[in-house]
């Protein structure tokens, strides 16, 4: 009994490789801190988030999500989205397709990789197709096609301008032929929209790749990207494969492509509603409340 009472007190003992271990790590919590690609600076999500999805650092152009597309570019609560309810198909029953597509859903909280509407920029109407990477890659499939050339079959019927922010790992694998068949349906649209002189504007966001860029984010009257994009259809690596050549650094960035000509103008993300207005309002988009 009295040897309890007298008994020493024990400790839980560090070993000091245990120390080291323990201390070279840097204790940061999951998902709310992220790396910047182009300075490595570690950035805070919030603050990120805050800047509209630019680095506060280095200016690095992070990919931004449709619905925050839509609050960046048009005028408070003037979106109205159009096209929503087109039906899904899997016109090569791709297995499991259709369950992919439903957690595609619930993940990302969208119907599909594209929202379709018209909206207002500094009171100018325009209709709008914001691509959205967050579901399927933003893949183009018959849907993301058919809303796609409805759209600009509005604007046709409707005298209207008409931007589509692209962002895309370019046609959907699952539906094959069918989501390649889109590249011509949707520029088939454009060409009509064009014969009636109306103006289509691309603003071309990372990523943007494959069958998106092989047609309608090239087919832009006006071609603007954002800062860095990655712009290209096949892959570096293909690329290097079949050439057999070294590809430059820089090739498939925005950058790049300014200077090979593809491109008209590379625009920052903070500027980039007043750009989209300056050039409606070059072309006699006439500013109307309604
Ligand atoms: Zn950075």
């Amino acid at each position: 009994m009295i040897k309890h009472l007298l008994r020493k007190k024990e400790y839980v003992t560090i070993s000091k490789r245990n120390f080291d271990e323990v201390s070279s790590k840097i204790n940061i919590p999951d998902g709310k801190w992220l790396n910047c690609p182009k300075c490595k600076n570690i950035i805070y999500k919030e603050d990120l988030e805050k800047n509209n999805n630019v680095c506060i650092n280095c200016g690095y152009h992070f990919n931004l999500d449709s619905k925050s597309r839509i609050k960046n570019i048009f005028d408070e609560n003037s979106f109205v989205e159009l096209f929503k309810y087109i039906l899904l198909a899997n016109p090569l029953d791709f297995p499991d397709y259709e369950k992919k597509l439903e957690d595609n859903k619930k993940k990302s909280g969208l119907d599909e990789a594209c929202i379709t509407g018209y909206g207002f920029i500094n009171s100018k109407k325009v209709c709008a197709c914001i691509m959205d990477n967050r579901f399927l890659m933003g893949s183009m499939g018959c849907t993301v096609g058919e809303k796609i050339t409805s759209l600009v079959e509005y604007a046709t019927d409707e005298n209207l301008p008409v931007i589509i922010f692209t962002t895309s790992g370019g046609a959907r694998m699952q539906e094959g032929i069918f989501s390649l068949m889109q590249m011509a349906k949707i520029s088939q649209a454009i060409s009509r929209h064009s014969e009636k002189r109306l103006l289509y504007i691309t603003v071309i966001t990372t990523p943007t790749t494959g069958g998106v860029t092989a047609s309608f984010a090239m087919q832009g009257d006006i071609i603007l990207a954002e800062p860095g994009a990655t712009i290209g259809f096949a892959g570096r690596r293909v690329i290097e494969g079949t050439i057999k050549q070294k590809l430059p650094d820089e090739f498939q960035t925005s950058e790049f492509l300014l200077e090979k000509g593809f491109i008209d103008k590379i625009v920052k993300r903070k500027d980039l509603k007043n750009t989209l207005s300056k050039i409606l309002k070059l072309h006699g988009v006439v500013e109307n409340e309604s």
